[in-house]
Formats: structure tokens, C-alpha cells, sequence
């Protein structure tokens, strides 16, 4: 394979990420000058969003801004600090230890190599981004996007980020060693991501080697431009689904917000996979108890507002809404509760019908209304496939019906699915026993519902019952925005 010309591709790279975000430790060292900050944002920013290492290191520092500063601070005070960075805990022991460690320094975060790597938390890695940011000495971080990305293009061939270090060390020239981290990561975040890069959209496109990438497909046919494609998938249990392949599913959904119902997850039982989908935030709304209800957002748009619940305790702290505000439109996630076996909790659940509805035409009166969830009630008897048998069931009870009647009929939402489809046996959960869903013994109980004034602007919907991984499968509407 012919070289690279390297100069050549840093700075087609340096061009295109010069409006994009800095990366986090970059942006500390530059707002501080100070290398206690940078080693400690280091250490922070280890398998954690950027946002997240920002908001976590302002206000660990807000407290400690000085190695003195931090010894006073307890490793729970720590912990409490930055969390939810990932690996909080290890993180915490670390930083507890680390005035300690800089004592046989004169207090001062060392410049060596050698030194660097004495300190507790401190890997090669970190040490490397912490000569180079804090101190401008010649070293070259390699995180897993210098060394994905050398390897994409083919200008070194290794299989660890440390070999990838030492290759680079004798072939790339040294003007490059400091800047490489900083413009590959900002790359490596925006266009050359790690799943899906965006090679449609990539300046290097055409010279590329593209080794061992798949590159992202770009939006379908059916999405046309000026839409958005929004998916609601209730996952009973997102680290069940997790294990099932989840985060490729999310991806190759290719949807610009995704709503996810029964997450039955506090999170700081979530996998930094799971938060950090490339290309993607992700919010979350957890029920107090644990391992019960739950849901979470993902969405590639970036919100005006996140909302929590709405408003009401007594339903709020089953986390089963979370809401996103753009200029135009709300989408609300939400999980209706289940009536429950003996209808124990009917009451409960009108009494949250009739909140939510109210939550919602408030919204409306300023903008539009998307709402998608697992409703848990079928409206209709074209809507399940025994109504006669299941009257006097959780899900399908007069009185549940009644109040989505009133919902569409009195206050004009629209159930978008049957905007284009009137055909029975359209399903989206079946139970697990009795081999139901092979026999297509269902119920639809998962929505896109919107305003009466935003029908206009529904394009699609639909089921997607290929899709499995949950006793329900998910279901889409593409929107006009
Ligand atoms: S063409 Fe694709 S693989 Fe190559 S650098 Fe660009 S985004 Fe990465």
C-alpha cells in the first residue's frame, strides 16, 4: 500500500474539525493552564462522554481546586463529586490517593514519563496527554481514536494502542506529535466515529483506505429531508436487550430520536455502551425502585430542554416520563402503568391517564405534541386478537378504553398508526407463553399518538415486528418537522 502522505491528511482533518468541539482536556488545559486540572480531567475523561468529564471536573474542582484542596475531600465526597464518570469508584480511590502520590513531588504533578506513571490512575495514555496538553513537551497520546483511525487509513498497522504509540513515535514526524491527539479525537467524535463513520460526509473520503470499516448508511428512502424518523421500543429490561445486540439494533435503526420504555435500570447500572452510542445523548428517567419501570431517550437532535416527569410525585417517582423540547414540538417517552393482575392498580393508572393528559394539553397550547410509549391499553377490539376473552383483563377493560376514547375523540390526538393501516392482526406485544408471537396471538398497545394540529405533519408509522430482542417490538413515525 502506497504511504500517506500524513502532513497532508492532518490538515484536511485540522480544517474540518476547526468549528467542531474541542475535546474536553484540551479545553481545560486552555481555560487553566494549570496541570493539576488537566491530570485530574484526564483521569476523569477515561471511557466517559465529554459532557460528562466538563461537568463532572467543575465541580470537583469548584471544591478542590489544589492537590491541598483535595486532600480534605473524603473518597465518598469524591465520588459523589463526579459521578456519573465512568468507573466513579475506582475513579474516586484514585484521586483520594493522588495528593499523597504528588507529596514526594514538592506537591507538583511531575513532567516525566517515569514520574507520571507513579501516580495512582495514571497509565501510559494518560501520562502522554498530560505531557503534551499540560506541559507541551514531544509526546503523542494515543487513545483509541488515534489509534483506530492510523490504522483506518493504513499508516500504521497495529493491534494496540500502545504499539501504535511506538510506531508512531519513529514515523511520525514530531511537529505532529502534540496536535494529533486533540484533532483525531475531535475527528474520531464527529465524523470518523467508531461505529458507522461517517464516510459520506468525510473531506478524506476519496483517499481513505477505509481498513476494516463499515461505514454508516446514510438516511433511507423513506426519510425524506426536512423529516425525522422516531422509533418507541419498549425493552423490558435494557441490560437483557443489551445482551442481545442492542446497541447495533439502535444503530441500524438509523432513527434521529429513540424512545425506550421498561428500562428497569438506575443508572449507574447502565454500561458506558449503553450511554454513549455514538452519534447519540442519551437521557434517563429511573423508577426509585429498583429494577422496576423506567425510560430513557436517545436522540442525534439537539434538544432545547430535557424534561422529567410531569410534575406529580406519585407518578414521577415511578420514572415513566421523559420529555424533549425542541422550537417547535415536544416528544414525550412515556410508559403508562400496567392495571395490574386483579385490576389492583386501575385506579392508579386513570389517575396517571388523566395527569398526563392534562400535562400534554398544556404543552400543546405553546407547540406541538408528539407522544410514543408503551400505552398499555388497546383502544379497539381490531387491536388485539381476542377481545371477547380478555374484557375484563388489564389492558383492555371499559374503563381504560374509555379514557383513550376521550383522549382521540374528545381531545383530538391521533393514534397515527391507523392513519395508515386499518387492517387487524397489527400487533406489538405478545406474551411470552403459549408460543404467542409465533402464532401472532397480540395486542397493540405501543403508540405514536400527536396533537390534532400536528396530523398534518405525520409522513409515515408503522410496527416493526421483525424486530425482536422484547416481548414488544418497536413501532416509528417519520414527522415533517
Ligand atoms: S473516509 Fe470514513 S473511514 Fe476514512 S477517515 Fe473518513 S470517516 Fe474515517
Amino acid at each position: 500500500m502506497p504511504e500517506i502522505d500524513i502532513a497532508r491528511y492532518l490538515e484536511i482533518v485540522k480544517k474540518e474539525v476547526s468549528n467542531r468541539r474541542v475535546p474536553v482536556v484540551d479545553l481545560i488545559a486552555v481555560q487553566t493552564k494549570e496541570p493539576f486540572k488537566v491530570l485530574v480531567a484526564t483521569i476523569l475523561s477515561a471511557r466517559t462522554r465529554d459532557e460528562v468529564t466538563a461537568s463532572a471536573s467543575a465541580k470537583l474542582f469548584a471544591k478542590a481546586a489544589t492537590p491541598d484542596d483535595l486532600a480534605g475531600l473524603s473518597e465518598e465526597q469524591i465520588e459523589k463529586l463526579i459521578f456519573p464518570v465512568g468507573f466513579y469508584k475506582n475513579k474516586a480511590k484514585h484521586l483520594a490517593k493522588l495528593p499523597e502520590a504528588l507529596a514526594q513531588f514538592g506537591g507538583v504533578v511531575p513532567q516525566t514519563m517515569k514520574e507520571l506513571l507513579t501516580l495512582p490512575g495514571v497509565g501510559r495514555k494518560t501520562a502522554n496527554l498530560v505531557q503534551s496538553v499540560a506541559f507541551q513537551l514531544p509526546a503523542i497520546c494515543v487513545d483509541t481514536h488515534v489509534h483506530r483511525i492510523m490504522n483506518i487509513w493504513g499508516y500504521v498497522d497495529t493491534d494496540t494502542p500502545q504499539k501504535t504509540e511506538m510506531a508512531l513515535r519513529k514515523k511520525l514526524p514530531e511537529e505532529f506529535w502534540i496536535p494529533v491527539n486533540s484533532l483525531l479525537v475531535s475527528f474520531g467524535q464527529s465524523i470518523c466515529r467508531p461505529i458507522g463513520p461517517h464516510c459520506d460526509e468525510c473531506p478524506l473520503s476519496s483517499d481513505c483506505a477505509k481498513i476494516g470499516v463499515t461505514p454508516r448508511k446514510t438516511r433511507t428512502a423513506k426519510t425524506p429531508k426536512g423529516a425525522i424518523k422516531c422509533i418507541s421500543w419498549n425493552v423490558n429490561g435494557i441490560r437483557a436487550v443489551e445482551k442481545k445486540g442492542f446497541v447495533d439494533t439502535l444503530l441500524a435503526f438509523d432513527a434521529d430520536i429513540i424512545g425506550l420504555q421498561e428500562t428497569k435500570a438506575q443508572p449507574d447500572q447502565l454500561s458506558d455502551d449503553l450511554k454513549d452510542i455514538p452519534g447519540y445523548t442519551s437521557v434517563w428517567h429511573s423508577a426509585e425502585r429498583k429494577g422496576y419501570s423506567g425510560v430513557a431517550l436517545y436522540t442525534r437532535l439537539k434538544p432545547l430542554a430535557v424534561h422529567y416527569g410531569i410534575g406529580e410525585e406519585e407518578f414521577d417517582c415511578e420514572g415513566r416520563v421523559i420529555g424533549l423540547e425542541f422550537e417547535n414540538f415536544h416528544l414525550l417517552n412515556i410508559y403508562f402503568p400496567n392495571a395490574g393482575a386483579g385490576l389492583k392498580r386501575l385506579d392508579y393508572k386513570l389517575a396517571f391517564d388523566a395527569a398526563l393528559q392534562r400535562y400534554c394539553q398544556k404543552l400543546e397550547e405553546k407547540k406541538d405534541v408528539i407522544l410514543c410509549g408503551d400505552f398499555n391499553v388497546a383502544h379497539k377490539e381490531i387491536d388485539l386478537k381476542n377481545p371477547k376473552t380478555n374484557v375484563k383483563n388489564a389492558g383492555f377493560t371499559p374503563e381504560e378504553r374509555c379514557w383513550m376514547d376521550g383522549f382521540i375523540d374528545d381531545a383530538g390526538y391521533i393514534d397515527t398508526f391507523r392513519m395508515f393501516n386499518q387492517q387487524p392482526e397489527q400487533y406489538s406485544w405478545w406474551s411470552y407463553r403459549f408460543n404467542a408471537r409465533a402464532k401472532n396471538i397480540g395486542w397493540r398497545i405501543d403508540y405514536f399518538c400527536v396533537n390534532a394540529g400536528a396530523k398534518e405533519k405525520v409522513i409515515d408509522a408503522g410496527i416493526m415486528q421483525e424486530i425482536n430482542g422484547s416481548d414488544h417490538c418497536p413501532v416509528q413515525l417519520l414527522y415533517q418537522l
